[in-house]
């Protein structure tokens, strides 16, 4: 899973508000904390990807590497909780999985109810495929307050051009049970399909979006774009090919006409708010970021609020080059 196939427009859906909430810092005097009024956004990766969609970078069009493996501890999740109240530092939202796909970890339901537990006025929200969902009443009754699943296709012909790997009738039969425990249990989890808007799945977001009504399930049909920094950075580098490629799902008119480069990394406010952590504890410098190289060591050698100013070579790059995103 990544942050675009699970979570597809997620970083546009909260743009708005971050932007407000950015210029309305900028209007503070320096040395305030960086957070503030918003909150920060933590994304924090806890498990590999069991699919290699054909949109995310894992679908390898790109060429981009990130070999690492790995599955967060609960240890490890609880000290990264735990440095965000001991720095007394908000966290407006916690994200489960950036490039990975959560419900592969068995610890997924414990995290959920620790974060939950120490920092209770945060949103947690889950993004997943939705592919493997062993114990659906563990995850309805985890005290999570949203999980987005994401979703290409109501038959495998046509879910599995993206969703490479995927089945379609297991994810289906997953969001029903999912339903079903959530009903059983009273929960008051969000349950939403976010249906990637391709340019050949029409038809089938008619039948997805009577599937949800049926199933008490929120229906979001989603934009999709070029993802992740490195991906747009190689976009520019033969933009002939890419937009051929990418043509075949997505209105490669509408996405040139979104994207922009910023003036520097200070305007960005994933940046200014965002703090993405990968399973072994290693910060992103945000969730758009995909390559190994580019990580930028250990959380835990960092002051919360100094993580913004590090500086990072990817954000020099990524202001240079229009991306539709941020
Ligand atoms: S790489 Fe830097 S400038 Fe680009 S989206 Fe991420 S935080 Fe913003």
């Amino acid at each position: 899973m990544s942050i675009f196939n699970s979570a597809a427009g997620k970083i546009s859906s909260l743009y708005k508000d971050l932007y407000t909430a950015w210029s309305l810092h900028r209007a503070l005097p320096s040395g305030s904390d960086p957070f503030f009024p918003a909150g920060a956004l933590v994304c924090v990766e806890i498990s590999n990807c069991n699919l290699k969609c054909v949109m995310c970078p894992r679908g390898g069009v790109h060429g981009l590497v990130n070999d690492r493996r790995g599955m967060m501890g609960m240890e490890l999740f609880r000290k990264i909780v735990d440095k965000f109240k001991a720095e007394k530092v908000t966290v407006r939202e916690l994200w489960f999985a950036n490039w990975g796909e959560p419900l592969l970890n068995p610890d997924f339901p414990e995290m959920v109810r620790y974060a939950k537990s120490r920092l209770p006025d945060a949103k947690l929200i889950a993004f997943s495929n939705l592919t493997c969902l062993t114990d659906p009443s563990a995850v309805a009754a985890s005290g999570l307050d949203r999980i987005e699943v994401s979703l290409s296709g109501m038959s495998q012909e046509i879910y599995s051009r993206n969703h490479a790997g995927g089945n379609v009738k297991t994810v289906i039969e997953n969001l029903a049970a999912l339903a079903a425990a959530k009903q059983r249990l009273r929960s008051a989890m969000e349950i939403t399909v976010k249906f990637h808007d391709y340019k050949y799945n029409k038809a089938d977001a008619v039948l997805a979006g009577e599937f949800c009504r049926g199933n008490g399930i929120v229906f979001k049909f989603t934009r999709c774009y070029v993802s992740s920094v490195e991906g747009n950075v190689a976009f520019q580098k033969e933009k002939e090919r890419f937009t051929e490629f990418y043509g075949g799902f997505i209105d490669m008119e509408k996405e040139k006409e979104l994207a922009h480069t910023l003036g520097s990394p200070a305007q960005c406010v994933l940046r200014r708010y965002q703090v993405a952590i990968d399973f072994d504890g290693r910060l992103y410098r945000c969730c758009g970021v995909y390559e190994e190289k580019n990580l930028m060591g250990s959380f835990f050698d960092q002051e919360i609020r100094r993580i913004p100013a590090i500086d990072s070579g990817i954000c020099r790059v990524c202001v240079k080059t229009p991306i539709s995103w941020r």
